[in-house]
């Protein structure tokens, strides 16, 4: 038989870098060729060999009902006909901005954008014009889309400015980017004491899910919280993976649960609310969203934010998974899937630790959960390929890199969990 997938990565090596639109896409960290996808349809997606894959990225997130779900494909289909874009207001985006707004009670505002990069973009600038401020903080490890002032990794030493992760970013326009270890109370404090009046916004994944999995700790998350507000500084949660994934409040859900009256001041959104088409959007409190254009100072536009077929599939995708016991049952799901590979592993020795919210997921080839980058950076490369290449040869897709979060949609079934495990099983005797 000839491989297809090989076939085509062959033809978009010679046009397109890399033969992908998105780095992570060509197998370069698990090595191998990356199959081409023909089509999906609930929890599966096919590739262009006829393989069947059971599919836990859910195109990195967004696909939470999974693939082809009928009312999200009579709206998109319905919004189609009536237009693809207009470039004036619609009625769908004060709808999509209601839903957003009820189920989430620190954004009072939003403004809609077409990708994660953008509204985390967007939002560093907001925060920046509403303070007039010029410092950010980040944490290693916390992914916030590709502007250039967040491309930067920790340079040497405690609470420093940090270096370009990428080559086309001067450091000068990182000079204002403090980067922090996550998950490290002591860093925090100390980067505040010194630069805390200068601190326009910190930015964080709650639960970080461009390590893998990696949750905030209350007492860590307590002093982002308490730090600034004392130093009036904007705590911007960057839900544009936990959004709408993790609960139907979000990560600031689950972290209002443990900390009383919890709350950030911006935040992030992407993949879930666009249901699959490119759709994100930033929130905050109306005196904030009030300093954007055309109301404020702060500049923000585009061309196709707030698209009416990108509204459609992200609205109807919200209402579906607002209805009653649709997270109760995901979470069982995902809650499932993480406790059978941690059966699975133990019974064969294998070093496991796995972690869950909602629909989403991770597991790390090490006995403790890792609670920074650093930490989830020592896991042994060549045996998470072996796991991944395992899993792929036996029909189950999972992210083909080891600092990526998994997801469950409301598509998989009992038996999808049961079929992965036995998959699991089978690769974990070869790893033991
Ligand atoms: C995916 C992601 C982004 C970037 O979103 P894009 O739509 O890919 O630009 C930003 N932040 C987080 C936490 C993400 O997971």
């Amino acid at each position: 038989m000839t491989d297809r997938n090989q076939a085509l990565f062959e033809r978009a090596k010679a046009l397109i870098p890399g033969g992908v639109n998105s780095p992570v896409r060509a197998f370069k960290a698990v090595g191998g060729t990356p199959r081409f996808i023909e089509r999906a349809e609930g929890a599966y997606f096919w590739d262009a060999n006829g393989q069947r894959y059971i599919d836990y990225i859910n195109s990195w997130g967004p696909m939470i009902l999974g693939h082809g779900h009928p009312a999200v494909l009579e709206a998109v289909q319905k919004a189609a006909i009536e237009g693809f874009s207009f470039g004036a207001p619609t009625e769908r985006e004060i709808e999509l901005a209601e839903a957003i707004v009820a189920a989430v009670p620190s954004i009072d505002m939003v403004r809609l954008v077409s990708s994660g990069t953008e509204a985390g973009m967007s939002t560093i600038r907001l925060a920046r014009g509403a303070t007039g401020r010029k410092t950010i903080i980040k944490f290693e490890g916390c992914y916030h889309g590709h502007a250039d002032a967040l491309l930067v990794k920790a340079g040497s030493g405690l609470a420093t400015f940090g270096n370009p992760t990428s080559a086309g970013v001067p450091p000068e326009v990182v000079q204002h980017t403090l980067v922090l270890e996550y998950n490290n109370v002591e860093q925090l404090e100390a980067a505040f004491a010194q630069h805390g009046k200068d601190v326009a916004c910190l930015i964080i994944e709650p639960i970080a899910g461009n390590m893998n999995f990696v949750r905030a700790s209350v007492p860590f998350m307590k002093r982002c919280r308490e730090l600034c507000t004392e130093h009036g500084a904007l705590l911007a949660f960057d839900e544009v993976m936990t959004g709408f994934r993790v609960g139907l409040g979000s990560a600031q859900g689950v972290y209002a649960k443990l900390i009383p009256g919890f709350e950030p001041d911006m935040t992030v959104m992407g993949k879930v609310i666009g249901g699959g088409m490119p759709l994100a959007a930033f929130g905050a409190k109306r005196e904030v969203m009030e300093q954007l254009a055309p109301l404020g100072p702060v500049y923000q536009a585009g061309t196709l934010s707030g698209n009416p077929v990108a509204t459609a599939c992200g609205l109807t995708t919200l209402r579906e998974i607002q209805k009653p016991g649709f997270f109760e049952e995901l979470t069982r799901k995902t809650r499932s899937l993480v406790d059978g590979l941690t059966a699975a592993a133990n019974e064969a020795g294998i070093p496991f630790s796995a972690d869950c919210e909602g629909g989403m997921f991770g597991f790390f080839l090490m006995p403790e959960l890792p609670q920074n980058y650093a930490k989830v950076m020592t896991t042994d490369n060549a045996r998470f390929n072996t796991l991944f290449h395992g899993l792929l040869d036996r029909g189950v897709y999972i992210a083909p890199a080891l600092y990526e979060a998994g997801f469950v949609s409301g598509a998989h079934t009992d038996d999808d969990i049961a079929a992965t495990v036995a998959a699991a099983k089978d690769v974990f005797k070869k790893l033991a």
